[in-house]
C-alpha cells in the first residue's frame, strides 16, 4: 500500500506547513507542464496530489493515520473515490504565479467546475456500540442535482442561452470617472448573476438553481474501538458539485455514551470492584465483569482498599492493530453496616486478640505523627 508521507517525503508528525512545503516543490518537479509527455512524472504528479489532498486536511489526515487509505474511500461505506483537485487548484495556481494566480479571477469564474460543499452529521452510540463496532442508518439531508431538469435549470433546453450582456463571460466592465481619472472596474453580470447564460423559462421544480435539497439513506460501517471525537470521512456523498466538479464530503462525528459499570480511558477500561473485608484480609476468588464475562481472579491475603488489578487485554480493540487494551479494577473493601450477635461475639474476640490488624494501625499511625511533629513542639 502506498504511504502518503513517503510520498511527500515527510516525517508522520510533520507539521502543515512542512507539508505545504515539500508538496509545493514536487508538484513543480513532476508538472505535466515541465515534463511534456513523460508519463511517469504525470502518474508522480498525480500521486503527491493525491498525498497533499490527505494530508493537509486535519480531518482526512486523522482517518488515514488511524484506518489508512481504506478509511477515506470504501473502508466504512461504499465510497465514491477521491474526490478529484477541486480543493487544491488555488495551491497550484499559486505554486506558478502569472495569471491564474489571482484567486479573484478563479472564484469569479462561476463555470469552472468546483466541488460541492462538505456536511457534517453527528452519531450518538451506546458505550458498547463504539468498543464492539456497529453498521447505523443514518438520514442526512444534502444538495443533489434536480431531478427535472437535471441540473441544467430550465424547462427545456432550448429556453437556455448565452446572456448578450456579457456574452457568457459572466463579468462586465463599468467605467466611472474619479478624481485621478478614468477608471475600469470588472463587476459581476447584474443581467445572468455571473453564470454567463439566461434562462427564460426555469426549472418549476428547483426555480432554476439546477439543485433539489433530498433526504438521502446512507449506511455507516462503525470500526470497533471508536471513541468520542473521532470523525469518519465518507467521500463524495457532500453536497452535489457545481459545473459537473465533484460531490462535497460528508464528514461523520461520533458521540459515545457512558456506561454505568465501566469508565472508558483510550483502550483501557476501569472498574470499581467491591469486595469483602474477609476476602482482603484473608486473600479469595472473585468473579469479576470484563466486557463479555465473568472471569475469577483470586485476590491476594491482604489487600488494601483502592489497590488496583489489572486483567490484560479485556480492553477495547484497537482499530488499526489487533489488539486491545486492558481492564483495571479497583477494590472497594466493604464493611457490614448491620451484624447479628454471634457475629458481633466474634469480631470482638477478633480485637481482642489482635487479628484485627491492630499492630499495623499502630506502624501506620506511628509515621504519620512522626510526619507531622514538628507542629507539636
Ligand atoms: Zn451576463
Ligand atoms: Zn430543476
Amino acid at each position: 500500500m502506498r504511504d502518503f508521507y513517503e510520498i511527500l517525503g515527510v516525517a508522520r508528525e510533520a507539521t502543515q506547513e512542512e507539508i505545504k512545503k515539500s508538496y509545493k516543490k514536487l508538484a513543480k518537479k513532476y508538472h505535466p507542464d515541465l515534463n511534456a509527455g513523460d508519463s511517469e512524472a504525470e502518474d508522480k504528479f498525480k500521486e503527491v496530489n493525491a498525498a497533499y489532498e490527505v494530508l493537509s486536511d486535519d480531518n482526512k489526515r486523522q482517518a488515514y493515520d488511524m484506518y489508512g487509505e481504506d478509511g477515506l474511500n470504501g473502508g466504512f461505506q461504499g465510497g465514491s473515490g477521491f474526490g478529484g483537485f477541486g480543493d487544491i487548484f488555488g495551491d497550484i495556481f499559486d505554486i506558478f504565479g502569472g495569471g491564474f494566480s489571482n484567486r479573484d479571477s478563479y472564484e469569479g469564474n462561476k463555470n469552472i467546475p468546483r466541488k460541492g460543499e462538505d456536511i457534517t452529521h453527528q452519531i450518538t452510540l451506546e458505550f458498547r456500540e463504539a468498543i464492539f463496532g456497529v453498521e447505523k442508518t443514518i438520514t442526512i439531508r444534502r444538495l443533489e442535482e434536480c431531478k427535472k431538469c437535471h441540473g441544467h435549470g430550465t424547462e427545456d433546453e432550448s429556453s437556455k442561452h448565452t446572456c448578450e450582456r456579457c456574452n457568457g463571460t459572466g463579468q462586465m466592465k463599468v467605467q466611472s470617472n474619479s478624481p485621478f481619472g478614468r477608471v475600469v472596474r470588472v463587476v459581476t453580470c447584474d443581467k445572468c448573476h455571473g453564470s454567463g447564460e439566461i434562462i427564460e423559462k426555469p426549472c418549476k421544480k428547483c426555480h432554476g438553481s439546477g439543485k433539489e435539497t433530498v433526504n438521502k439513506k446512507i449506511n455507516v460501517k462503525i470500526p470497533a474501538g471508536v471513541d468520542n471525537n473521532i470523525v469518519i470521512p465518507i467521500t463524495g456523498e457532500g453536497n452535489v458539485g457545481e459545473n459537473g466538479g465533484p460531490n462535497g464530503d460528508l464528514y461523520i462525528y461520533l458521540n459515545v455514551k457512558e456506561d454505568s459499570v465501566f469508565e472508558r480511558s483510550g483502550n483501557d477500561l476501569y472498574l470499581e470492584m467491591p469486595i469483602s473485608y474477609v476476602d482482603a484480609t484473608l486473600g479469595g476468588k472473585i468473579k469479576v465483569p470484563t466486557l463479555t464475562k465473568l472471569v475469577d481472579y483470586d485476590i491476594p491475603k491482604g489487600t488494601q482498599g483502592g489497590t488496583t488489578f489489572k486483567i490484560k487485554n479485556e480492553g477495547v480493540p484497537y482499530i488499526r492493530k489487533d489488539a486491545k487494551g486492558d481492564l483495571y479494577f479497583k477494590v472497594d473493601i466493604i464493611i457490614p453496616k448491620k451484624v447479628t450477635d454471634k457475629q458481633r461475639n466474634l469480631l470482638e474476640e477478633l480485637r481482642d486478640n489482635g487479628g484485627n490488624g491492630n499492630e499495623e494501625i499502630k506502624k501506620e499511625r506511628k509515621g504519620f505523627f512522626e510526619k507531622f511533629k514538628e507542629l507539636f513542639e
